[in-house]
């Protein structure tokens, strides 16, 4: 496989930006070898600058749930940026999508829309303190909420910590009020809610935690989650910018039946262009300004262009039977990963919710916390990645990372998928 292009367009990128990318996890450092520089995607499908075509299961990292370059997105994109691309000023557009959005979700009443999913998790911790009058925030090891100061911070040794920061440049100060326990563990949550009694403002959850694994919770968990808040007038924030929109219209909330206080969503909400919400009652709602306290604004949120490309997709996703298709087909593509394997492997796993996969090699039945992942399992996920690569398959690169199916994959790309799984794997497992 030709990777000259590839490689003289990241030695450029190197004296651009750092590390050569513009977000860190494109550099391929945990797999090792150069990123590919993309060129094109069409349906499934990506090629880059060296012309070596891929079968795509990034996705852009979840948002196109329909694939690459969906003619009813990119007709609803030409369309809309020929009357221009921003107005500063209330469109049309924001209603069709809210409305869109709204008929569709019992959970959010209201919503404000923003322009990535770091702001919206960010906007949300806000309205949750200001609608509460508390600083504390109880967050779980395993769970990425974006990169907003008060949520890069990571587990500390105890059981309920402080945590540490996960980044240089977050104060101590924003840290101290950041409280991170363990996944599925209620004694955690129970004794962090006794010794901060009336200070905690929310919780905050990937209800399908998938940004570290698919560390798929219980039900049963969820609720707990749900009944300590309401017992200590703590709020509940759902962060559904990656599992939203992609197990289901309504997301987590929906699939578990668990009403959240407040949730956020991004990524397949904007079709690809940075769209990104944090929804709630309308009585929470009402703290955000101009009607209530809270501020938060932005120069491009409700941008229509993005509105617009978040409109075609997300009225194809309510296409009937579109995500038991998804499901349908990601299933599929499991099923004949391991069918094609020559002799079984004990310790290789796959994942899966929805149109969600994760590939881990582990020998337990089930991972559902971040201590329960082996990082030294990763070496497999390493050579199994550069052996996808050679033989047309493209997963993001990181086994922490999960994988995406979309409406665009053919039952040919997922049975080219699952024979060439069998090929790496054998090499990986050597
Ligand atoms: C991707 C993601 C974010 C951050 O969204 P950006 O658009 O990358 O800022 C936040 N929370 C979750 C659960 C995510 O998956």
């Amino acid at each position: 496989m030709k990777r000259e292009k590839s490689e003289a367009l990241f030695e450029k990128a190197k004296t651009y930006f750092p590390g050569g990318v513009n977000s860190p996890v494109r550099a391929f450092r945990s797999v090792g070898g150069t990123p590919l520089f993309i060129q094109k995607g069409k349906g499934a499908h990506i090629w880059d600058a060296d012309g070596n075509e891929f079968i795509d299961y990034c996705g852009s990292w979840g948002p196109l749930i329909l694939g690459h370059a969906n003619p009813k997105v990119v007709d609803a994109i030409k369309k809309t940026v020929e009357n221009g691309s921003s107005f500063g000023a209330p469109t049309a557009l924001e209603n069709e999508l809210a409305e869109l959005i709204l008929a569709n979700n019992k959970y959010i009443e209201k919503l404000r829309f923003v322009s990535s999913g770091t702001e919206a998790v960010m906007s949300a911790i806000r309205l949750a303190r200001g609608y509460t009058k508390r600083n504390k925030i109880l967050k779980f090891e395993g769970c990425y909420h974006g990169h907003s100061d008060s949520l890069l911070v990571k587990a500390g040794s105890g059981l309920v910590t402080f945590g540490n920061t996960s980044s240089a440049g977050v104060p101590e100060g924003v840290v101290n009020d950041t409280i991170v326990v363990s996944l599925n563990n209620e004694e955690a949550v129970k004794q962090a809610f006794a010794e901060f009694k009336d200070q905690i403002a929310c919780v905050i959850i990937e209800p399908v935690p998938a940004n570290n694994g698919l560390l798929l919770q219980r039900k049963e968990y969820l609720q707990f989650l749900r009944d300590i808040c309401t017992e200590n007038k703590t709020l509940l924030i759902f962060d559904e910018v990656i599992n939203g929109f992609r197990i289901g219209f309504d997301g987590a909330a929906g699939y578990y039946k668990i009403q959240p206080d407040i949730i956020t969503y991004g990524k397949i909400i904007g079709g690809g262009l940075p769209v990104g919400m944090y929804g709630a009652s309308a009585e929470i709602m009402g703290h955000i300004s101009p009607e209530g306290g809270v501020y938060q604004a932005g120069t491009l949120s409700g941008n229509p262009v993005a509105m617009a490309a978040g409109i075609a997709q997300l009225t194809e996703c309510l296409k009937p039977n579109f995500y038991q298709d998804l499901e349908k087909k990601t299933s599929f593509l499991i099923d004949s990963i391991f069918k094609n394997l020559s002799t079984p492997i004990a310790n290789f796993k796959i994942f899966q919710i929805g149109s969600i996969f994760w590939i881990a090699f582990t020998d337990k039945e089930f991972v559902r916390s971040a201590e329960e992942i082996d990082g030294d399992s990763m070496k497999y996920f390493r050579i199994l990645h550069k052996e996808l690569l050679e033989r047309g398959v493209y997963l993001g690169p990181s086994g922490y990372e999960v994988g995406f199916v979309c409406e665009a994959h053919t039952m040919d790309d997922l049975e080219r998928t699952a024979k060439a799984f069998a090929e790496a794997l054998a090499v990986a497992m050597k």
